[in-house]
């Protein structure tokens, strides 16, 4: 019930959002520059669980909570 838990919860959440964008239907479209000047694109509805969008993430891209998205820097073509 303190504010202290909800803070917590949000942070640990949010980076999510960070990769992620909404649309206006509510899709949620990962935002990773893959290569130069691409987007991953790839979308979830809105009901997916941000575990889902968390594995997609890691496995895809090996971004985890401790990258921010200005550190993150695309892999350009050799
Ligand atoms: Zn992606």
């Amino acid at each position: 019930m303190s504010s202290e838990d909800n803070k917590k919860k949000n942070s640990k959440k949010s980076w999510v959002w960070e990769w992620f964008k909404t649309d206006e239907n509510g899709i949620h479209i990962c935002q990773v520059e893959v290569s130069d000047g691409q987007i991953c694109n790839k979308n979830y509805k809105t009901a997916s669980s941000t575990g889902n969008l968390i594995n997609h993430l890691i496995n895809k891209h090996q971004i985890n909570d401790k990258i921010i998205k200005k550190d993150y820097v695309v892999k350009k073509k050799l």
